[in-house]
């Protein structure tokens, strides 16, 4: 088969190969199950027994229901039989079990796909409204092949695979920790989207924005994904993967390098300390913040437990799980990000309207000043964990002191009732906005005097900054981290922060990009808090320059006029400072 490249954006680094495996939302994931040459007629007997028991329940829908069915449905009904009758769907079902050795249900998935594709395409519309009946019928007869509840769900991955997706959503990746995932693949989606975070905090590469991969790529196809560079080789030639195996030893060596800090400070050559904390999504990811020796984490993304579930989470499960975070992390803290519901995070559980605008909607803070009752069990459940070790809260999306205040006052109201009941919590807590709307940033300076600290969310204020949505990637080229603007706020906010003498970190995912943290060393942020993968480079980085020439490089960078001057001048003053850092490769 032809060796086929790819280009795509590239949302994690690392390079791998394996298995493609094609994850579509609306779909079913049934990952390929070996049988043995003595289990083929037992397959194919539990394939006929499955299209049995498939008929006898639609024709007992039918009977149940004949009465009331009007003409239409009675027709629906007859062609689900019809398709149940397909010779030649059945035939090619039994063939390729017999010639694959796979199981029964694995094949018909793939005949299923293959029918609903070519339906799909034709240009008669009857027949492409057959559609919705071939589909139907296949999941009736999937769920009498195997326990429904296992349907969707990603437990069924039992070998390393390639995920290769339309698009992921954070409730889809929510489920994809400690799974055999080697990378992500998606059609569309920018560098910051959830696939790319996810990716990061799971190590494993991810290229973004590729369009139609899911058309390119079959189930099953052996890919290589660079996520360097924002390749997808479909069927590589044994030469692209020996030098592919090269570059992955190589990069292998390099990040080994960086081992040998793990137990130093991130302190400048000049004594300037950072702090550098760790991104969160799930309580899964503490023994790989512990093992990169994060100072703590700079952010927890709390929406994450509200996913993939009918109920909300009670006061006393969000409590033990923040409970249980704070203890291990201690005595480092843990920065809760309260609620960030909307944008692109949306909770099975709550039936809140989709709107045009997402990112612009109701969310985040907005969504919990408008819910006390759900926002209170959080706050509760946040302030009672705070006896346990050292938490620090922050208010998502906030656009001014307004939303602060009204946040804070709902706080007062919950630390009023919590020690009218006698229940112990931090009284000392630090309470803190996100500064990722520019309204916020530029009105640091009100701000400040109200927040105990900042931490600034890049990635949602570049896409408000710049006008850009930080999930299209067509407009990617657009969303510049180093564009003067996003430079400027940085620098406001910082400056504000500051003078009221409070702390201010970075938590957006270009943190953890070397050319970028020099910068923002130089912006003197106090803290950097990115995927834990990325702590020990970002590290190495502090500790091979000097403050000043870091502070000296943001002076220049602000003089600039594009981020791509930016990128470009810091790319090089790096290589001049540190050139170990970045790889020779280009591999960041
Ligand atoms: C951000 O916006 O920079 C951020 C860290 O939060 P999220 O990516 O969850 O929106
Ligand atoms: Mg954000």
């Amino acid at each position: 088969m032809k060796e086929i490249i790819l280009k795509g954006i590239p949302a994690s680094s690392g390079v791998t190969e394996g298995p493609a495996f094609i994850l579509d939302k609306q779909d079913f994931i049934i990952p390929p199950r070996a049988v043995m040459e003595k289990e083929v007629p037992i397959e194919i007997a539990r394939f006929e027994e499955a299209l049995i028991r498939t008929r006898e329940e639609i024709l007992e829908i039918q009977k149940r229901i004949s009465t009331q069915m009007t003409k239409q449905q009675v027709k629906i009904f007859d062609a689900h039989l019809l398709v149940l009758e397909d010779q030649m769907l059945i035939d090619e079902v039994i063939l390729r079990i017999r010639n694959e050795q796979l199981s029964a249900e694995y094949i018909f998935s793939e005949v299923l796909r293959k029918y609903i594709k070519m339906f799909s395409a034709i240009e008669d519309e009857y027949l492409r409204e057959r559609v919705g009946d071939i589909n139907d019928v296949g999941r009736r007869i999937l769920k009498n092949l195997m326990d429904e509840s296992k349907l969707h769900e990603l437990e069924n991955l039992t070998e390393d695979l390639i995920i290769v997706s339309h698009d992921l959503s954070p409730s889809d990746t929510a489920s994809m920790y400690n799974k055999n995932i080697k990378a992500f693949v998606t059609d569309v989606g920018g560098r910051t989207s959830h696939t790319a975070i996810m990716a990061k905090s799971l190590g494993v590469p991810a290229v973004v924005g590729l369009k139609d991969a899911t058309l390119q790529i079959q189930n099953q196809d052996y890919l290589i994904v660079d996520g360097r560079s924002g390749l997808i080789i479909i069927h590589p030639t044994e030469e692209t993967k020996i030098s592919y195996r090269n570059l992955q030893n190589q990069i292998i060596r390099f990040q080994g390098q960086f081992e040998e800090i793990k137990d130093l400070p991130a302190e400048t050559k000049d004594g300037k300390s950072m702090v550098l904390s760790a991104n969160i999504e799930l309580p899964e990811e503490i023994p790989s913040i512990l093992n990169q020796k994060a100072d703590g984490i700079g952010l927890f993304r709390s929406e994450y437990f509200y996913m993939n579930r009918i109920d909300l989470p009670s006061e006393g499960e969000q409590f033990n799980v923040y409970r249980k975070v704070v203890e291990a992390v201690a005595p480092n803290k843990v920065t809760i990000r309260t609620l960030d519901l909307g944008g692109d995070k949306f909770i099975s559980s709550l039936e809140i309207p989709r709107d045009m605008h997402p990112f612009l909607g109701w969310r985040a803070i907005r969504f919990c000043l408008a819910r006390p009752d759900i926002f209170k069990v959080q706050l509760r459940a946040i302030l009672r964990a705070s006896v346990f070790g050292k938490i620090k809260l922050m208010y998502p999306m906030i656009t001014g002191s307004s939303d602060f205040q009204q946040a804070n006052n709902i706080l007062k109201e919950v630390k009023t009732s919590l020690r009218d009941e006698g229940i112990p919590f931090d009284e000392s807590l630090s309470v803190g906005a996100m500064i990722e709307v520019p309204s916020a940033a530029i009105t640091a300076d009100m701000l400040a005097k109200q927040a105990d600290f900042f931490s600034i969310g890049t990635n949602d204020l570049i896409q408000y900054t710049l006008a850009v949505d930080r999930l299209n990637e067509q407009a990617d080229c657009v969303y510049e981290p180093g564009h003067p603007a996003i430079l400027r706020l940085i620098k406001q906010t910082v400056e504000a922060a500051h003078k009221e003498n409070i702390p201010v970190s970075l938590c957006g995912e270009m943190s953890s990009d070397p050319v970028l943290a020099l910068i923002l060393l130089g912006l003197d942020l106090d803290e950097l808090s990115m995927s834990s993968g990325s702590i020990l480079q970002i590290k190495k980085l502090i500790r091979s320059v000097h403050f000043k020439d870091a502070q000296k490089l943001a002076g220049e960078v602000l003089r600039l006029s594009t981020g791509e001057e930016v990128e470009e001048l810091s790319r090089r003053r790096l290589l001049e400072l540190a050139p170990e850092i970045l790889n020779e490769e280009g591999e960041k």
